[in-house]
């Protein structure tokens, strides 16, 4: 009955993804619904329990967002960004962007965005939550303080992987980031394809990752990720999430 599920849910996946992929190989982490178990690379589950509603997330989450929600973002202690014009080009853009320059922990310590992404108010607090409350914390136990996170991408009006023909991609919603690494203090880079002795810390990186976005995709997803990890919020039907980020 498990594999039943299972094979349902796949199909559930397959056919609600934002970005098209290609047949998944079997090592590689399968999509699930949020706050279920993850299974790792060699089936095994995760086992990690539901995140709890959090108390310091960086703007509450609005169903409809808008400018109340981007004001809130701004007004925030956990965030320095400001509001840069809408943006309006075809199908693409963003009503109220905003221009992030760094996320603040609580003590004050500001991890930079490099290049300073343009993204949707949404997808800011979720991001700036994720470093605050999962990020950070894991990386105090390996390197200390992050000083910068380098981004590949934010707002960018093109297709899924730059396809011909394929449908616009959740970057060009202002909906989507993808994060190339994370620089600490003391000059110590980390990638997230999670080799060698930082694989335990990216993978739990990972696991939070995909908790709390709706997609994820990061080295081993599909050939176009293997530099980077896209997370965006776009929103499928019974709330699915899609999980694929293969660690080495
Ligand atoms: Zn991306």
């Amino acid at each position: 009955m498990r594999y039943i599920l299972f094979f349902v849910s796949t199909l559930f996946a397959l056919s609600a993804l934002a970005e098209p992929l290609p047949p998944q190989r079997p090592d590689a982490i399968e999509a699930l619904k949020p706050h279920a178990p993850a299974p790792s690379e060699d089936g095994r589950q995760l086992g990690y329990a539901p995140a709890p509603e959090s108390q310091t997330r960086v703007a509450p989450p609005l169903a409809a967002g808008g400018k109340d929600f981007c004001s809130r973002l701004l007004a925030s202690k956990n965030i320095v960004a400001h509001r840069v014009a809408s943006i309006h080009h075809g199908a693409c853009g963003i009503n109220t962007p905003v221009s992030v320059t760094a996320i603040v922990e609580d003590d004050g310590h500001q991890i930079e965005m490099i290049p300073h992404p343009i993204m949707r108010c949404e997808l800011a607090s979720e991001v700036a939550s994720w470093v605050i409350e999962d990020l950070a914390p894991r990386a105090q136990k390996v390197g200390g303080k992050i000083a910068r996170i380098h981004n590949a991408a934010s707002y960018d009006c093109r297709t899924m992987n730059h396809r011909a023909h394929a449908k616009l991609s959740e970057h060009g919603k202002g909906n989507a980031i993808d994060m190339r690494d994370i620089e600490f203090e003391s000059g110590k880079t980390v990638d997230f394809v999670g080799h060698g002795k930082d694989r335990p810390f990216i993978a739990a990186i990972r696991e939070t990752a995909c908790e709390r976005f709706n997609t994820v995709l990061g080295p081993g997803s599909d050939g176009y990720h293997e530099d980077h990890v896209h997370v965006d919020l776009y929103a499928r039907k019974h709330d699915l999430h899609i999980c694929r980020w293969r660690l080495r």
